[in-house]
């Protein structure tokens, strides 16, 4: 007798169909997660969506899966989705395919770092989703292999990043040029009043989703720090890492020179160790990637290119060896562990003048983070209430009517030029975020205004 497949009743409930819900079988997902259930309906009722949810908790396949649905394999190219990073558009273009295992859909990648040569012979043959970063997005168009005009769906996956002031105009002139009648749906696990602001001009009467509600941090993170003077750091992290045995860690530092060094170091002392940051080319980042990811290197030494969405499986430990200044880079950091529910340690190092962000950092998650107990290796005290070493400077400069005040003064003011020069290149030219190369020539920040939407 032929017994008909049981497909995931809770995704079908969702009104999931057939293809997709095959693909859904095969990936092994049989329960909706949380920003799932309360996306997809939205999306193939035609809503447009702004939905915050936990790093980890399946926002990829949330979109993913009404737009695999929705889009027309007879039509041209009709959904495209953008993120900050080429790894986690890679990410997502995989996730996608595998959504449409089941259909004819072709989804293709538009990121730099790979020759575009490949990419544009992939774009003529007629794709119907494209998934990339907004600089060889921009190049696409111009070169006039991307056509967008029938584009229905537009995904901005960490919006937050997306609408930062270095990617703005190009998202504003990527998004203008789409005519075609579109959904927008935009993502993020932080998403804070100034962001939403400008994310909804760029929408249409959106439904406002936050599935992380007052909880942004995964909660099934054990969180600590340690107080460390910078001269102590290589030992500490040294004797945590021997303490821990991690299985599988990445390790946070704040510039590329100092992932270099810090991989250089810990090789030194017998681990294990390799380094990803935007100075190395995109092929040896992925190659490392791919490593890491089928746990061939237990130790990943990252800038902030490696804090963002990406979804590595099995992860034990993420290590701030430099804690990051903004408090909302800590989350996505933190929340390359514990994804869907397993558990996870982070472990910060912290100097004693840097007491002023762990502050700001306990806030935002609205916890307090324990001190990591490694037998007095740690000894000095961290300073709360200590001014921050560089001050915001006074500038001529007028204050942005769009500026995102991202809660972060100090660091706004000691990055002003040097932030838009790494947001942009970390997904087009490969430096990571919050790395201060010195050689990099500063370019002029785009103060841009936006004018009003286009009516659709
Ligand atoms: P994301 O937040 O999209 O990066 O997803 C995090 C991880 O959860 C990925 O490994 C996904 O493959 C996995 N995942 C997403 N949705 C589900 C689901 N409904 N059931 C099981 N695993 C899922």
């Amino acid at each position: 007798m032929n017994k008909r497949p049981q497909y995931s009743k809770a995704f079908k409930a969702l009104g999931v169909e057939t293809p997709v819900l095959k693909a859904l079988q095969a990936m092994e997902y049989e329960t909706p997660s949380p920003i799932q259930a309360e996306l997809i309906p939205h999306v193939l009722s035609g809503r447009d969506v702004l939905g915050q949810a936990r790093t980890g908790t399946g926002k990829t396949a949330s979109f993913g899966i009404p737009i695999v649905q929705q889009v027309d394999p007879q039509g041209r190219m009709q959904a495209l989705i953008l993120t900050p990073t080429r790894e986690l558009a890679a990410q997502v273009l995989g996730e996608i395919r595998r959504l449409a295992k089941f259909t004819e859909l072709h989804a293709v990648p538009v990121y730099g770092g790979t020759k575009i040569a490949a990419q544009i012979r992939d774009l003529g043959r007629k794709p119907h989703i494209a998934v990339g970063t907004p600089g060889r997005v921009m190049d696409m168009m111009q070169r006039n292999v991307l056509n967008l005009d029938d584009v229905r769906f537009i995904v901005l996956d960490e919006v937050d990043r997306m609408l930062d002031i270095g990617f703005r105009e190009d998202i504003r002139r990527i998004l203008g040029d789409i005519k075609h009648e579109h959904q927008t749906v935009f993502v993020s696990a932080t998403l804070e009043g100034e962001v939403s602001r400008l994310a909804k001009r760029f929408m249409k009467d959106p439904v406002e989703l936050n599935v992380s509600k007052d909880e942004i941090t995964v909660t099934d993170i054990a969180q600590s720090y340690l107080v460390v003077e910078p001269q102590k750091k290589i030992s500490t992290i040294t004797k945590i890492l021997k303490n821990e045995g991690p299985k599988l860690a990445i390790v946070f530092t704040r510039t590329k020179h100092g992932a270099r060094k810090l991989a250089k170091q810990l090789h030194a002392n017998g681990f294990t160790a390799k380094e990803i940051h935007g100075d190395l080319v995109q092929q040896k980042r992925e190659r490392v990637m791919e490593r890491f990811r089928k746990h061939h290197i237990p130790l990943l030494v990252a800038t902030d290119l490696a804090a963002r969405g990406i979804d590595v499986q099995g992860i034990t430990h993420i290590i701030n060896f430099d804690i990051p200044e903004d408090p909302e880079v800590y989350v996505h950091r933190i929340g390359r562990t514990a994804r869907m529910g397993a558990k996870g340690i982070a472990i910060s190092l912290v100097t004693p003048e840097q007491g002023p962000i762990l502050t700001k950092i306990e806030m935002l998650i609205n916890k307090e983070i324990q001190r990591y107990d490694l037998d007095g290796a740690a000894d000095a005290e961290v300073d709360r209430s200590a001014p921050r070493k560089k001050k915001k400077k006074k500038t001529a400069t007028p204050r942005r009517q769009d500026a995102s005040p991202s809660g972060n003064a100090s660091r706004a003011a000691q990055k002003k030029q040097g932030k838009v020069e790494d947001k942009r290149a970390n997904a087009e030219e490969a430096p990571a975020a919050g790395d201060q190369s010195p050689q990099r020539p500063k370019r002029r920040p785009l103060f841009v205004k936006l004018p009003p939407r286009r009516p659709r």
